[in-house]
């Protein structure tokens, strides 16, 4: 069985990060949404790199869930057949073990310099301008995608839910393009779609089953049925 699952905001928050809708509103007296685009950035390169700067630091204060340990059992259990995509730019799947993530909007802990193009690790801070350790340019910003910038892999991620026999959408409103579109086009190749979401969703009529509860409790029962039902498991953890 193939599988794609996509996951988004809703799987960090149990592990403590706020979503980035639900994050209060205001950041330093602005909109998160009017932070994280190019324009912002250009405006005032140093508010963004706050914002980031500081959503990067988060990411020591907090540990990956039993949504994220879950996920990563299914992909020992599927292997290749398990495609992960995440809509989160922070590394809690990696965290949990998982090898095989798509961030289709970008990472966290990744500078990208806009001299060379080239990519680095990065747990500091990016608002002191270090240079980049491929060219020495003082041009790093956060790898994650603004809104108007397109995402990241959306061929791969095309491609699987093409050859897929289950989407599975965990912890997203539906309301952000292109992940929203993904059950539309599942549904048209005909593959099962499953959302599993703390509220109903602007997309949870489109979905065959829509279940509703905490991410750490829907997604491992799920994993634990699925893994039983494909003879892939128990599988303990
Ligand atoms: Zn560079």
């Amino acid at each position: 069985m193939r599988v794609v699952v996509l996951t988004g905001a809703g799987v960090s928050a149990e592990s403590g990060l706020a979503t980035f809708r639900d994050a209060g509103g205001l950041w330093e007296g602005h909109d998160p949404m009017v932070v994280a685009t190019p324009e912002s950035f250009a405006a005032d390169p140093d508010l963004v790199q706050r914002f980031y700067d500081a959503r990067r630091a988060e990411l020591a204060r907090v540990e990956p869930n039993a949504a994220h340990r879950a996920l990563a059992r299914l992909e020992d259990a599927l292997g290749d057949d398990l495609l992960l995509v995440t809509q989160n730019v922070d590394d809690l799947h990696e965290r949990a073990g998982s090898r095989r993530v798509v961030h289709m909007h970008g990472r966290l802990r990744v500078a990208w310099c806009t001299a060379c193009d080239g990519r680095h690790d990065w747990t500091g801070t990016l608002l002191d301008l270090p240079p980049c350790p491929g060219c020495g340019a003082e041009r790093l910003r956060p790898d994650v995608v603004w809104f108007g910038e397109i995402p990241y892999e959306m061929e791969r991620i095309e491609d699987a839910l093409w050859d897929c026999d289950l989407f599975v959408s965990i912890g997203t409103s539906g309301v952000v393009y292109p992940a929203a579109a993904f059950v539309q086009y599942a549904l048209s190749r005909g593959v099962t779609t499953l959302e599993l979401n703390l509220d109903v969703s602007d997309a949870s009529t489109d979905f065959h089953v829509s279940r509703r509860g905490p991410a750490s409790e829907l997604v491992p029962a799920w994993v634990e049925g699925l893994m039983a039902a494909t003879g892939a498991g128990p599988v303990s953890g």
